[in-house]
């Protein structure tokens, strides 16, 4: 937060402030809204939340996607997520300019609306285009699949939050640092990670994949990547992401997850843990 201020401040200065800022609800977890928001305001930035991990989640008692705090919210339906359309997402807004924006956005820029024409219209078959659009449209079939999914939306994430407070309770005794989440954040838990502070990443990754356990890693820093670093990126840029990255670890979190299995998660992670003490 600190940082990120300090980043405004400076491009204010340089007179070089993005027109957006995208904040990212990592693994499920909003972000403290509230004061990003307040700098957003200062300083005249589009704020757009990307909710992709977060759909279910709660901020401040109220759903993440509401854009309370927000011009956009961004959602994805990719089947990882927490309701899928097979394919594409949404985006949410209260502000009705960027919402008919975003319809042109979708729809080729076209329109049949007489307010949004330049002119006279020539008979009830008249349309216009009136921006470059695209075609963003979801089909009725994957819409279909969409409105089943969210019936389901609160009992999976119901459901994962109940597997992330017995993660929590479980593992509460093993050298790890666990997942946290303030008083105003309800997570909707679309990953749950920890860090190991005492192992070898791989060689605790390796251990649990031979024990059948699918284990992963999320997320590579972006910044690592060649398409930025040949922007001019490099390793020890976000020192925290890179941190992060080197230490985190995903354990198996997915609303049909039974307690059993779950069991069997924890005791191999005590197991390996346990066994490569350093
Ligand atoms: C999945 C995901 C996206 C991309 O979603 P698409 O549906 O593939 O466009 C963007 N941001 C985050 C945080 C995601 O998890």
């Amino acid at each position: 937060m600190v940082a990120l201020e300090q980043k405004l401040q400076l491009a204010a200065q340089q007179k070089k402030l993005p027109k957006a800022l995208i904040v990212v609800h990592f693994a499920g977890l909003s972000c403290d809204m509230q004061s990003i928001h307040k700098l957003t305001s200062t300083y005249n930035i589009v704020l757009i939340e990307d909710a992709a991990h977060a759909l279910g989640g709660d901020y401040v008692g109220r759903k993440i996607g509401c854009c309370e705090y927000s011009d956009l919210t961004v959602l994805s339906f990719h089947p990882v997520k927490s309701i899928t359309t097979a394919e594409g997402g949404a985006v949410l807004t209260n502000n009705s300019a960027y919402f008919t924006k975003l319809q042109l956005f979708a729809k080729h820029g076209v329109t049949r609306d007489p307010a949004l024409m330049q002119g006279e219209s020539d008979g009830p078959w008249y349309y216009q285009q009136v921006e470059l659009g695209y075609n963003y449209r979801l089909s009725d079939l994957h819409a279909a699949l969409g409105i089943t999914q969210l019936q389901k939306l609160d009992q999976f994430v119901a459901k994962r939050r109940m597997l992330a407070a017995r993660y929590k309770q479980q593992l509460a005794d093993l050298p790890l640092t666990l997942p946290c989440e303030e008083s105003y954040q309800d997570s909707a838990w679309h990953l749950y990670m920890v860090e190991l502070n005492q192992h070898d990443r791989l060689a605790v990754y390796k251990h649990l994949h031979e024990l059948g356990i699918g284990v992963n890693v999320h997320y590579i820093p972006i910044h690592l990547q060649p398409y930025y670093q040949a922007l001019g990126f490099k390793a020890g840029d976000f020192p925290v992401a890179e941190h992060f990255y080197h230490h985190a670890l995903t354990l198996p979190l997915f609303p049909s997850m039974t307690e059993e299995q779950q069991a069997q998660v924890i005791s191999s992670l005590r197991q390996v843990l346990l066994e490569r003490r350093a």
